[in-house]
């Protein structure tokens, strides 16, 4: 499988602080991927290296084996990135931002046009087209970012947080535009809070945590290697207070019942023998793999890199 990018020991200091500890791994041409971590773990100071616009200390990124620095031009073009923030401009409406953008990258005559009418409808702008981005609303500015970053068609699109702050609708409108994206070859490659949507869309994910990352795999084997399954148990009595072993192994307490994590390898007998012992009169049990939000906290939370 050909490469679309490839992080080789990428190191960024900040003066004292080490933002990224030497990050090396590759995103594959065509995978929906995504880049997961807490706050300040460096995910945008990697997506930032990976569009030149952060010089790693040491180390290096190829997309679609340009280098970022050496090959800038070539991969400039190969990617598109979509920031958090739209620098509003009171002098271009959308459509003259779109234009010189693309006018930039050597596009040019009826393609550009097309190409140009075609997103800013996709991406409901079309009667937004004429007006000034500094009269936009927040969700609106959003879409003329993803415009932006599509103008050129680059192979790779990256979104950083796309969908934080937006609105239900919106975010819809995002997810579907940007699986269409990846359905016709584009490769995706995304940072979230949202784990949710992450789990959704994403077929491979990274976990960074203090520069370094932590793990990275298919969503799926992600998911399955991880070593607890968790037990809702409803139970007719909630007030009861639960055994030294079962209290262990609470994650939440609910109005009717618990979830509790156990251990794969454990014995549903003794977990539910430590129910009995605790007196409490259950009355259902469901049990189901981790979602990818408990994997990350288990990863991230485990006294850390
Ligand atoms: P994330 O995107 O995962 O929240 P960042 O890449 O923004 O993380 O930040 C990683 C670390 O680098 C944080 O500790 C942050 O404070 C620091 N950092 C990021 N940019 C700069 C900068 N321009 N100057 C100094 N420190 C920075």
């Amino acid at each position: 499988m050909a490469l679309a990018v490839q992080f080789n020991q990428v190191v960024k200091n900040y003066e004292d602080l080490q933002a990224l500890k030497g990050v090396s791994f590759d995103v594959e041409e065509g995978a929906f991927f995504g880049l997961l971590g807490p706050n300040g773990a460096g995910k945008s100071t990697l997506i930032n290296a990976m569009s030149g616009l952060v010089v790693p200390t040491s180390g290096n990124i190829q997309v679609q084996g340009y280098d970022v620095i050496d090959d800038y031009r070539q991969t400039r073009r190969l990617l598109g990135l979509v920031p958090q923030e739209l620098i509003a401009d009171p002098f271009f409406s959308i459509k003259e931002l779109l234009e010189l953008q693309s006018g930039y990258f050597g596009m040019k005559g009826a393609e550009q046009k097309r190409w140009i009418g075609e997103l800013l409808e996709r991406l409901a702008l079309s009667d937004k087209a004429d007006a000034n981005t500094n009269q936009l609303s927040g969700g609106m500015k959003r879409r003329v970012l993803i415009a932006m970053a599509l103008v050129h068609k680059p192979k790779v699109l990256v979104l950083d947080e796309p969908t934080a702050g937006v609105d239900v609708d919106l975010r819809r409108t995002l997810w579907e535009f940007t699986k269409e994206l990846h359905q016709q070859g584009h490769t995706i490659i995304l940072t979230t809070h949202y784990l949710e949507e992450a789990e959704a869309l994403c077929d491979r994910v990274a976990i960074m945590q203090k520069g370094q990352i932590k793990a990275l795999d298919d969503t799926q084997t992600l998911l399955s290697k991880h070593p607890y399954r968790y037990l809702r148990v409803n139970v007719s009595n909630p007030k009861v207070d639960l055994i030294a072993p079962l209290a262990e192994r609470l994650v939440e307490k609910e109005s009717n019942g618990f979830v509790f994590q156990v251990d794969k390898t454990s014995s549903m007998t003794e977990t539910l023998g430590l129910m009995e012992k605790s007196g409490l009169d259950v009355t259902d049990v469901s049990s189901r793999d981790a979602t990818l939000e408990e994997v990350f906290l288990d990863l991230t939370s485990e006294g850390g890199v």
